[in-house]
């Protein structure tokens, strides 16, 4: 595999893992639900030429960003804390 950033061919793979779900901030509302988001490999690959890393296995076929996709930092955050008040 060549870098995508300095097209090098000096890269080795470092991590390697099937069934990772390939959506960071997906909302889902049940545990079955959880169990049912679309999973892909990640492997990832460093260049030694620039450090660039990269994953191999990326597939944006399996992307669907609909209405339950949230990518609001600040929310979550919000609810931490809410959280910790709790306790
Ligand atoms: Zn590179």
């Amino acid at each position: 595999m060549n870098c995508h950033v300095c097209h090098s061919s000096k890269t080795g793979k470092f991590l390697h893992q099937k069934g990772v779900g390939v959506h960071q901030n997906l909302v889902v509302l049940s545990q079955v639900d959880a169990r049912k988001v679309t999973s892909g490999d990640l492997s990832l690959y460093v260049c030694e030429n620039c450090g660039f890393v990269s994953n191999s296995g990326f597939d944006d076929s399996l992307l669907s960003y609909g209405a339950r996709y949230d990518n609001t930092q600040i929310r979550k955050q919000k609810s931490n804390l809410i959280c910790l008040t709790i306790q």
